[in-house]
This record gives C-alpha cells, sequence and structure tokens, in this order.
C-alpha cells in the first residue's frame, strides 16, 4: 500500500504532495490523517508528515519510493473536513500547505510521547489458529493468550495481564516466537480532561430565564446547527445585553444534540473569569486552548477534542483549527477584535477560516460584537450575514455610565491641556477618596507620532487619503518628514499646513504609558499605579498578574493601551478616563475611526460596572467631531453611516480589497534599490492587466516602524476588486522574486497602518 504525505512546515520548494511505502506491519494504523515520520531527502533525514490519502497502486518506478519509518499517531491527527481545507486555506493565505499543517497540527501533538500503554495484537489469526490446532504449545498462559486475542481482538497488554493473571514476560515469549505484537500506542480512554486548578464558583452557575430577544437569537441561530439551514449570523447586542447568555445557550443545545462547537474569544479576554464562567455552566465537556498551558496540558486538551471527549472547544484565533468532532457551531466573540487575524505567517484570519469551515462541514457561524467591524456590518446589511439584535440591557437594573466629554482645547487654556484635564482629576480624586478605583486609557505604546495643529486640534492628514501622516526622521540629513502611509505622499515637516484652518503651529503628539505613569507619580504622590501595556506583559502570566492585584486592590490607578478595556469587570472602578482619544484618529490606519469607536464603547463599558455608576471621561481636541458625538452617545449605526460613506468614496473595505508588501532588508542602500526594482515590476505588471481588477499600486513607502529587529523596512499598497486579485499579485511576485534576495511578506487583511 501507498500513501501521499504532505511535510509539516514545508517550504515553498518542497510543498507538494510526496509517495510513500506503507509497510505491511504499518497498514493497520495508517490512514487517511495519520501523523508520520518519514525519511526525506538525500540523507533519509526524519521529516513529519500527514498522510492525506492512502492508494493501492503506484504509477511508475516503484523501486524509488521510501517506506514511512514509524507513525506518530495512527488516530488521524487531521479530520477529513480538516484535510479538505488544506489546499483552500494555503491559496487563500499565501501560504504553503505545509504551513497549514503547522497550524492544524500544533507542536505539542508532534512532540507528544505516547503514555507507555502497549497493545498486543496477533500478527496473524490463521496462524494463531494452526499453533493451538496442533497443539505444539506447552504453557496454559500462552494458549489463553491466544485465545483471549483472536476471541477479542487487539487489546492491551495490562488488559491482558489483569484478565488472564499472566506476566509481561509470558506476552513478551509469544512475541519472541512470532506470534504476536506489541505496539505502542496511545490509548484515548486513558488520558483524563485536565483537572480544574480554577474551581467554578458558584455564581458562575446562575442561569438566567431569557429576555424575548435572547430568545429570539437562539431560536433564529439553533435553526442551522442540524447543518441543514447553515449560517452566518452577526449578533449585534449593546455591551451588557447579554450575548454571552446566547452563546452558552446555543453551545449547551449543541452539546445536547451531540455536536461540538468552537467557541473563540479575544486572546486577551481568556482569562481564569471567563474560562471558569464557560466550565461553570457547561461542565466537563469544556477544552480550553489558551497561553499558559504546558506541553502536556495543550496535548490533553487537544486529544480530548479530537477524540470527541471534549464538545466545546474555548480558545483564541488558533481555536478555529481544533479538530472538533461533529462541529455544529463556531462562535466568535468581540468580533471586531483585531486578535483574530495573525500578524505573522501565515497572517491568516480566524474569521474567514470559520466561514471556510463552515462552507466545508455546514456548520453555522456566529460572530458577536457592540461594535461589530464596518466590513461585518455591511455584510450583515446586503444580506450576506443575518443580523441579530439584542437593545436592551440584559439586567434591567444595571445602570449605564455617564459619559462626559472634555474639551481639551478649554484645557490648555486653563493650563491643563497635558495628558490630565481638570474634570478628570477631580473625579479621580473623589474616586480615591472613597477607596475606590480608576482606569486610564491610552492608545497603543505612543509608537506613531503625528503633528497635530495647535490652532484646531486636527492632526496634519494626507491630502489623498484623509488619514493622518506619520512623522519620520530622515536619518541622512537630520530633517523631518510627514508620510503618508497608504499612498507614500510626503512633506518636509517645515512645510506642513493644517488641512482644516491653515494654521502651521504644531505639537508633537505621541505620548506613552510610561510619561503618564511618571505624570501620576507627581499628581497622586500617594496612590499606587499599575500599567498594563505590551511592555509589562511580555512574560506569560504578568497580565493576569496585573489584573489581580487590580482585583484586589493593591493599587487604585491602572492605566493601559486597549488590552484593559477588554472583558474586564472590576466592580469598584467609578471612574475611566480615555485619554487619547485624539491621537487613536491620528493614527495612520483607515481603521483608525472604526477602532476608536471600538475602543470608547469598551471602556465605557468597563464604569460602573458595580452598584455605583460609574462616570467615563473622553478627552478630546476635537470634541465637535462627530466621530466623538456618536462615540458619547454610543449610536453605532450613526457612526457606521458616516464610516462607511468614507470608505465608499476612497474605495477602501469593503468596497475593495486593500494589500500590503512589506520589503525588509539589514542594509538601507540595498533596501531602497530593491524597492525601486519592485516598484517599477510592480507599476509594468499592473499596467497589463484588465481594468475589471481595478489595480492600483502605490510604494515604495517606508513602514510606520521603519527598523525593526535590525531590519530596514518599505512597503508598498496594493487595491484591486476583491482578495483574489491581490492574491494574483502576490503569488506573482513569489515566482518572480529570489526570496533571499527580496524578503517579502505579504497581507491581504491588513490592520494597523
Ligand atoms: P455582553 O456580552 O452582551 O456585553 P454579558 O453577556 O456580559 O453582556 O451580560 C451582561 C450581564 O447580564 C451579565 O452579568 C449577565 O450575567 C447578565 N444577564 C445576561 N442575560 C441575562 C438575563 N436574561 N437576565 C438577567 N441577567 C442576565
Ligand atoms: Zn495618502
Amino acid at each position: 500500500m501507498f500513501c501521499s504525505v504532505i511535510l509539516r512546515g514545508a517550504t515553498k520548494q518542497i510543498d507538494r504532495l510526496f509517495t510513500y511505502r506503507v509497510p505491511d506491519e504499518l497498514s493497520d494504523t495508517v490512514s487517511a490523517g495519520s501523523l508520520v515520520s518519514i525519511p526525506f531527502g538525500k540523507g533519509d533525514s526524519q521529516r513529519c508528515a500527514v498522510v492525506v490519502e492512502l492508494k493501492d497502486s503506484f504509477e511508475g518506478d516503484e523501486s524509488v519510493i521510501k517506506d514511512i519509518a514509524s507513525v506518530i499517531s495512527g488516530q488521524p491527527v487531521l479530520k477529513p473536513d480538516q484535510l479538505a481545507l488544506i489546499d483552500k486555506i494555503s491559496d487563500r493565505f499565501n501560504c504553503t500547505k505545509g504551513d497549514v499543517v503547522e497550524l492544524m497540527v500544533p507542536s505539542c501533538v508532534v512532540n507528544h510521547k505516547n503514555p507507555a500503554e502497549v497493545f498486543v495484537e496477533l500478527i496473524s489469526r490463521e496462524t494463531a489458529e494452526d499453533v493451538l490446532t496442533s497443539e505444539t504449545l506447552r504453557s496454559a498462559a500462552h494458549i489463553n493468550i491466544l485465545e483471549y486475542l483472536l476471541d477479542r481482538g487487539k487489546c492491551t497488554r495490562k488488559e491482558l495481564m489483569s484478565s488472564l493473571s499472566c506476566s509481561a514476560a509470558q506476552v513478551k515469549a509469544l512475541e519472541d516466537k512470532g506470534l504476536v505484537r506489541l505496539v505502542k500506542e496511545l490509548s484515548d480512554n486513558e488520558v483524563p480532561i485536565i483537572a480544574d486548578q480554577d474551581v467554578p464558583q458558584g455564581k458562575f452557575t446562575e442561569e438566567y430565564d431569557l429576555s424575548d430577544e435572547q430568545k429570539a437569537a437562539v431560536k433564529e441561530i439553533l435553526n442551522g446547527i442540524d447543518k441543514k439551514n447553515p449560517a452566518t449570523y452577526l449578533l449585534f447586542g449593546i455591551t451588557g445585553s447579554g450575548k454571552t447568555e446566547v452563546y452558552l445557550n446555543c453551545a449547551k443545545k449543541v452539546i445536547a444534540e451531540g455536536g461540538s462547537v468552537i467557541y473563540m474569544v479575544p486572546e486577551i479576554s481568556l482569562t481564569p473569569q471567563t474560562i471558569n464562567w464557560i466550565k461553570g455552566r457547561l461542565g466537563d465537556s469544556v477544552a480550553v486552548l489558551h497561553s499558559r498551558l504546558t506541553d502536556k496540558q495543550r496535548y490533553e486538551q487537544w486529544n480530548n477534542i479530537r477524540t470527541g471527549k471534549a464538545k466545546v472547544i474555548v480558545g483564541p484565533r488558533s481555536g478555529v483549527f481544533a479538530p472538533a468532532v461533529d462541529l455544529r457551531l463556531i462562535i466568535l466573540d468581540e468580533e471586531h477584535d483585531s486578535s483574530y487575524k495573525s500578524e505573522s505567517h501565515p497572517r491568516y484570519s480566524a474569521k474567514d477560516i470559520a466561514r471556510m469551515r463552515s462552507q466545508i462541514t455546514g456548520c453555522s457561524v456566529v460572530l458577536g460584537s457592540a461594535t461589530p467591524s464596518v466590513e461585518s456590518f455591511y455584510a450583515a446589511n446586503a444580506g450576506a450575514y443575518k443580523l441579530l439584535e439584542l437593545k436592551n440591557r440584559a439586567r434591567q437594573e444595571a445602570k449605564l455610565p455617564e459619559i462626559v466629554p472634555v474639551d481639551m482645547k478649554e484645557q490648555i487654556k486653563l493650563g491643563s491641556g497635558d495628558m490630565l484635564s481638570l474634570p478628570l482629576r477631580q473625579a479621580m480624586s473623589v474616586a480615591f477618596s472613597e477607596n475606590k478605583q480608576v482606569i486610564l486609557l491610552l492608545n497603543r505604546r505612543g509608537f506613531s507620532r503625528t503633528l497635530v495643529c495647535e490652532g484646531c486640534g486636527e492632526p496634519v492628514t494626507c491630502k489623498n487619503c484623509s488619514v493622518a501622516m506619520t512623522l519620520h526622521n530622515n536619518r541622512r540629513n537630520g530633517t523631518q518628514s510627514l508620510i503618508c502611509h497608504y499612498c507614500g505622499y510626503t512633506v518636509p515637516s517645515y512645510e506642513a499646513k493644517c488641512n482644516v484652518c491653515g494654521g502651521n503651529r504644531f505639537t508633537k503628539a505621541g505620548f506613552g504609558t510610561q510619561q503618564l505613569e511618571e505624570l501620576l507619580h507627581k499628581v497622586f504622590p500617594h496612590e499606587k499605579v499599575l500599567r498594563m501595556d505590551q511592555d509589562s506583559t511580555m512574560t506569560p502570566g504578568a497580565h493576569k498578574e496585573i489584573i489581580e492585584k487590580f482585583a484586589n486592590k493593591e493599587a487604585s490607578i491602572l492605566i493601559g493601551t486597549q488590552m484593559i478595556a477588554k472583558g474586564l469587570d472590576f466592580p469598584d472602578c467609578t471612574v475611566v478616563g480615555v485619554l487619547s482619544s485624539d491621537l487613536m484618529l491620528a493614527s495612520s490606519s483607515f481603521k483608525a475611526s472604526e477602532r476608536a469607536f471600538q475602543l470608547i464603547t469598551q471602556a465605557a463599558g468597563r464604569a460602573g460596572r458595580g452598584d455605583h455608576p460609574g462616570t467615563v471621561f473622553i478627552q478630546s481636541y476635537r470634541p465637535e467631531q462627530p466621530l466623538f458625538k456618536f462615540a458619547c452617545t454610543q449610536n453605532y449605526r450613526a457612526f457606521y453611516n458616516q464610516e462607511i460613506e468614507y470608505r465608499q468614496k476612497l474605495k477602501l473595505p469593503p468596497f475593495k480589497a486593500v494589500g500590503e508588501i512589506v520589503l525588509s532588508l539589514p542594509e538601507e542602500d540595498l533596501l531602497v534599490q530593491r524597492a525601486n526594482i519592485l516598484a517599477k515590476y510592480l507599476n509594468e505588471f499592473i499596467s497589463y492587466q484588465d481594468k475589471k481588477y481595478q489595480f492600483e499600486v502605490y510604494g515604495p513607502i517606508p513602514c510606520v516602524i521603519y527598523e525593526l529587529r535590525g531590519r530596514y523596512r518599505m512597503s508598498f499598497v496594493i487595491k484591486a476588486v476583491n482578495k483574489s486579485a491581490i492574491n494574483s499579485v502576490f503569488k506573482r511576485l513569489i515566482e518572480d522574486f529570489d526570496h533571499t534576495k527580496f524578503p517579502l511578506s505579504f497581507d491581504n487583511d491588513p490592520q494597523e497602518g
């Protein structure tokens, strides 16, 4: 027998199907989806591969075909629906099939050492029967063992020894005679569901009578779980409307019918709180895949999913690859969250893959959010997704926080135009005197620097793209330029002029969490501050530790980036300050407004979750801007209507697809040289393409983060009618350019500018 395999993690050169022989003694163990070890290449180095199909014959010279070396997992590590996805994912996200296999078969599976579970099986029934009838065996134990195996088939050595009271040596003797074979294999029954370290608490198990809105949503979603009417639903519900309750009710029903559910949450919300809540409600059938697991624990979770013991898979974006048995439903909570998109190769989107899995398995997909991504809401309006709405808070008594817009231009006149406005400072003082807590929110790490007009507070924007321009130092001559990261339009900073009021006096904007921490020590010297950003949460567990400290009230102020806006629940937090809402807009991404609206909404949801109503201060240099009015009144539809108009006007997603190509090299001169070669190539390539693809190319443009890990980076932006047109350009580049001279990365769904 022969089989075709894909090498796990294959590079482009070796990314095809290879044929191997399945030795007779392995033919019962190997099937489509098995994980095997194979000798590969001239030196026969051992590689890990997945069997995609078995074949009886091989057309060609059989003598060159090598044997599979060993079986890592005979039980399929990939289900048929996953095998069917490999080509589609590789095509969509411009990666190798081997890359996809690597995503689907995590390293904990490859490295897993089978527990010493030894199985015993007959080499041949006929021989065993012959030996028994010819009465050549003298040992009663040997006879018993053969009869037992003839009777019941393959079983564990443990079982043999305990049922027949025989010894391991007696089994070994039969092996030496060539009558039985011992195989080490994973016994699915022996792997226990991971013990709960965090015991679910009573309050998590409470069930509610669903509101009419919740009931209607659950009913509609359950319509599709028999796989007859699969659909993608957009569950659009204000914060606190009880979306979680909808997910849990649907999941419960799916489990009751024997199916399974993938339930994804943003990386950052995968807290013990969330996990306990879900476990408390859905019991032992929950498998959790989070980053704090050891390899062994991760393997146990994964194996419980593969065998169907775990029916609900809770995890971050990688959960979308889980080998679920009879998958009926995929849930993406906070579907707008950027963590569903991978920012390293392969740059896949879990949302897209969820939809691809749905097309293959017939499962339904639920996307939930209080602030859906513009693309998703557009799809729902266009009828591609079914819109389900929750317009009211689930708990009637829950009070909405008061939202206070703060005009920072007024604050400048009062001498408080720095990070903390007077009303915010006063509210903080009151909160501290009442032993309450405060959360302060900044955007990102203060990376993107821009110029903000001192007259009107507007950042300098690109005349072509209406996104904020980013300040760059020209290393050669010490001057500064403003650059648009969408079209490459550049002006020297001394020529900058405000597009709104014509002013030419500017402030550099872009302060970070560390400066804020210093200021707080000066203003509130007696208060303890916790800081959460990418720098302070590098080490595993650091994030959890900061949250626990704040929850235990070891500090009264928590400052951080958008990380802290998500899904956290601190009953004693009564004041939330959004400090840099303008800077969110001054980011160069076309998603800036969307992100700002989402962030403010989430931040507002953090205040006053206990019995005390909360207050949210939103500081802005431009409070008259529509976006802030919409955010302060939490009017998503008004925001959406304005935003979709802008996207249409500028032909941005969802109206056209955007792709980004990044070239990175350690030497600046070479980078410039090769970027120009690429530019020429791209422009020429596109000039030959049919008009219907609507190609546009911009670049080379220095990346927002120009220097990264010892490399300089330039990017190109391509717009086209859809993602496959963008991909066709990527594929040409992959074909035509030597990766060692032109190290390129490709993204057909860039999230940040
Ligand atoms: P969302 O995810 O939509 O922001 P949650 O699912 O966190 O909202 O629900 C908000 C709060 O309302 C939670 O404390 C939840 O326990 C509670 N809740 C949800 N559904 C109901 C209901 N039907 N009756 C009473 N309380 C509910
Ligand atoms: Zn521009």
